[in-house]
């Protein structure tokens, strides 16, 4: 089995270019589920497409009257995108299952792998719709958000094979299930450094932006001394400074600051207003508001200082999600078996996990990206560190229960 073919052959099912460009509910979408389905069917599973688009293949354990493991990530791609990102979350556990199925090892539960239609946002204004119905946190309002060519999720969906009206009754029941699993490229360099194969993932941080707004005064270049200049942008560039410094002294904390806007951006005259964007990120929602507070205290202190004025004000907030710690120890306890480095990291990122997040338990297993490159055509993981993985995803499927 080398799934490198695999990655390479659905892969294709993209719009020409050097990386993947495959959006929900399109006709590269609709021949990489023929893939899969022929993979599933090969792995024993059963078949079906949900209301959201949502392609499922179903392990039905001989058990009667058990509960259900959910296993999953998204089909799709963002434009010119990798190759590994989410669809190699559903191709490993698929062939997974397809060892069990060749060992005559029978699981004590039900399995489920999802390959949910969109993720990455791109076509439409909205993402995660998939998990969300799930959920049962799916707005059906959505469905009336259009794509760039004036096509409503609805029309999509449907034109797809797919009834938007049953949208609402995908909601799961909480007790029927054990949880949802996600594998998915780290995208990130942190397994790369440590040089390990896989890594498990102990949470997906939570996530904050803040506008920034300092106003000075337009002068003369040549005749405004340095002590009578009112530069707001060299007042932001004090913020970047400061704002790095906090994120290094917290750990597990993130702050980005990658966004700028300057009036009059003139060469000869003192900038005037200067706009830009603090991001934090954090698996440790008290940790960020605290740092948050900080940084605030810290750009009230630098325009005090320089006697300008500033407005900060948050434009986005979404919590920090914890992985399972029971699954996370199945997970070691899988390693273990392999001797492997059971080592823990977080998820920078937003996954399907996320919104699955709301529905019940989750937890994660990341594979290493090479250089951490993602959304990139170069995006890649060697054969070994996924072989790795699919060895550990059986072992999970074994502990579990
Ligand atoms: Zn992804």
């Amino acid at each position: 089995m080398i799934i490198q073919n695999y990655i390479e052959k659905i892969a294709k099912c993209s719009k020409p270019a050097e990386g993947v460009t495959r959006l929900p509910f399109t006709k590269e979408h609709k021949s990489a589920n023929n893939l899969l389905k022929q993979w599933m069917s090969d792995a024993g599973l059963k078949i079906s497409l949900d209301a959201a688009g949502t392609l499922i293949g179903k392990y039905f354990s001989p058990k009667k009257n058990v509960k259900t493991l959910l296993i999953g990530s998204h089909q799709d791609s963002g434009y010119n995108s990798g190759r590994y990102d989410g669809i190699m979350g559903v191709i490993l556990p698929i062939l997974a299952l397809k060892e069990l199925k060749k060992k005559k090892i029978i699981l004590p539960y039900n399995v489920e792998i999802l390959a949910f239609a969109d993720e990455e946002g791109v076509r439409f204004p909205t993402a995660l719709m998939g998990p969300r119905s799930l959920a049962g946190t799916f707005n059906k309002k959505d469905l009336k958000l259009k794509d760039k060519n004036n096509i409503s999720i609805e029309q999509a969906l449907k034109s797809f094979g797919c009834n938007p009206s049953k949208i609402n009754s995908l909601k799961r029941n909480k007790k029927d299930l054990l949880g949802f699993f996600e594998v998915h490229i780290e995208q990130g360099p942190v397994l790369e450094s440590k040089n390990l194969a896989v890594g498990i993932v102990n949470g997906i941080s939570g996530i904050s932006r803040f506008k920034l707004e300092i106003e000075g005064y337009a002068s003369h270049a040549g005749t405004t001394p340095m002590h009578l200049r009112k530069d707001s942008l060299a007042a932001t560039a004090e913020v970047i400074n400061a704002v790095e410094n906090l994120a290094k002294k917290n750990k597990n904390f993130l702050a980005t600051m990658a966004s700028i806007e300057n009036r009059p951006n003139s060469v000869n005259a003192i900038p005037a207003k200067s706009l830009s964007f603090v991001e934090c990120r954090s698996v440790d929602d008290k940790k960020r508001k605290k740092v948050e507070k900080e940084i605030s205290k810290k750009i009230g202190l630098i325009c005090k200082k320089r006697g300008l004025k500033f407005n900060l004000n948050k434009t986005y907030d979404q919590s920090a999600v914890s992985c399972d710690k029971k699954i996370m120890s199945t997970l070691k306890k899988s390693f273990q078996n392999l001797k492997l480095n059971p080592f823990v990291l977080m998820s920078g990122a937003t996954h399907d996990a996320s919104a699955m997040s709301d529905l019940c338990p989750i937890s994660m297993l990341f594979v290493r990206s090479q250089k951490g490159l993602s959304h990139n055509p170069k995006e890649f993981t060697i054969e070994k560190d996924m072989q790795i993985a699919v060895k550990v995803i059986e072992k999970f499927l074994i502990n579990f229960n």
